[in-house]
């Protein structure tokens, strides 16, 4: 049994690194103790876990966070996901008196005012309702890979999540994007059709668009700001990149 502690995740991640990705599931699912929560973002990283969680028929739950302002597409591959694997993924959605407010004092779109109007949306679209999906969590599950951009370079397989004292597992930690694609089309994974129209990163529908061609994968999120604000919360802080203050990762 894995403790949570940075040492044992060290060791984990070693022992993560040399099997294939059932098998990180089953390692993860023997090895640490407790409560397992995979938040799937509905993106094709996440399509990928999803797929080997549900056929693994373990004990890891799978969430999502409905923040509310997510995109059709999103919603039908969430569906269609459910229809295929037999499975319901859970929603954490806002806190309703949080939403009024920020609405009734920002407007509908208010995040556009300012970096800090963005984070207090992300904070109660998404930071909130994580810290309740991962409440009494042991192992944390993300399909976060460190080729997704510059912050996520570091991004182990496995590591200790002080602030929430929980193990931060990243199965996909070293698949590159063609690994992901081809495990998709080889195991007809349903995916969101943005992923087929210029969208390699799929968030909240008002703060995120195509990328242009040789843009890198995240270059549609938030691109009104600059690149060292782009951060949301949900990574931040947490030794999954060894990212240094300021350039957090984004989910
Ligand atoms: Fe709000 Fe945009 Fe953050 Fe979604 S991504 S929670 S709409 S600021």
């Amino acid at each position: 049994m894995t403790l949570l502690n940075p040492q044992a995740a060290e060791i984990l991640a070693a022992a993560l690194k040399e099997r294939d990705l059932p098998g990180r599931i089953r390692l993860i699912e023997a090895e640490v103790p407790g409560r397992l929560v995979f938040t799937t973002s509905l993106g094709i990283e996440d399509q990928v876990l999803t797929h080997a969680v549900a056929l693994a028929k373990g004990r890891t739950e799978i969430v999502t966070l409905d923040t509310g302002r997510l995109f059709p597409e999103t919603y039908d591959v969430w569906a269609e996901t459910e229809s295929a694997y037999g499975i319901r993924i859970r929603a954490y959605a806002p806190e309703r008196e949080a939403e009024e407010r920020f609405v009734a004092e920002e407007g509908i779109n208010g995040f556009r005012h300012s970096v800090a109007a963005r984070q207090a949306c992300c904070g109660f679209r998404k930071v909130e309702p994580l810290a309740r999906a991962l409440k009494g969590a042991a192992g944390w599950l993300t399909g976060l890979r460190a080729g997704q951009s510059a912050n996520r370079a570091a991004t182990p397989l496995a590591a200790y999540d002080a602030e929430r004292d929980l193990l931060k597992l990243n199965p996909l930690a070293d698949w590159s994007r063609e690994d992901v694609d081809r495990f998709v089309r080889d195991n007809y994974v349903p995916y969101n059709v943005l992923h087929d129209r210029g969208f390699p990163s799929i968030g909240c529908a008002p703060c995120t668009r195509a990328v242009r061609v040789g843009e890198p994968e995240r270059a549609g999120r938030w691109w009104w700001e600059q690149e060292e604000k782009k951060e949301c919360g949900l990574h931040v802080g947490r030794p999954d990149a060894n990212i240094e203050p300021g350039r957090e990762a984004a989910v």
